[in-house]
């Protein structure tokens, strides 16, 4: 598990990336990722999702996909997580990479596969990364303690992705 400084310093590069209205929510944040990356970032429900996995991360040759569970309530939560896997660089593992170079190319939909980030309760050091990067990314979404304890903020932040 990275230390919090870490987890922390990403949250802030994601902040220094977003401009403008993007700074005032969770799409404007993942809108100003996608900018930056170069690749169009998607967020929806994925209700072909297994019942253990509350998100997923797939990462297509040219666009990231992000998806949540059907049953999912706290879908800002898994959505400002699995950002954080992104921000965090939680791919590119050079297996992964490889497997790209060597599959022929009607292959590719499995090296797609093994570029696919399940996300169940599992405490793996990335998992609990990308929820510490959630977690702080929401806080200070949010304006910090004070707000982030008020529900009307929180019931409009679930609006906006219900
Ligand atoms: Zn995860």
């Amino acid at each position: 598990m990275a230390d919090t400084s870490t987890v922390a310093r990403a949250v802030d590069r994601l902040f220094r990336i977003a401009e403008g209205d993007e700074l005032r929510s969770l799409t404007g944040l993942a809108e100003a990722l996608a900018r930056y990356r170069g690749r169009p970032l998607v967020i929806h429900e994925g209700p072909d999702l297994p019942d253990r996995i509350f998100g997923q991360w797939v990462r297509h040759p040219d666009y990231d996909e992000v998806k949540y569970g059907r049953w999912v309530h706290a879908r800002e939560r898994t959505i400002a997580h699995e950002l954080g896997h992104i921000v965090l660089g939680h791919v590119g593992k050079p297996a992964i990479e490889l497997a790209r170079e060597v599959l022929p190319p009607e292959r590719h939909d499995l090296a797609a596969l093994m570029l696919q980030r399940d996300c169940d309760d599992t405490k793996s050091p990335e998992e609990a990364d990308a929820e510490a990067f959630g977690n702080l990314l929401l806080h200070r979404l949010n304006g910090g303690s004070r707000i982030n304890r008020s529900p009307g903020l929180r019931s409009r932040l679930d609006e906006a992705f219900g």
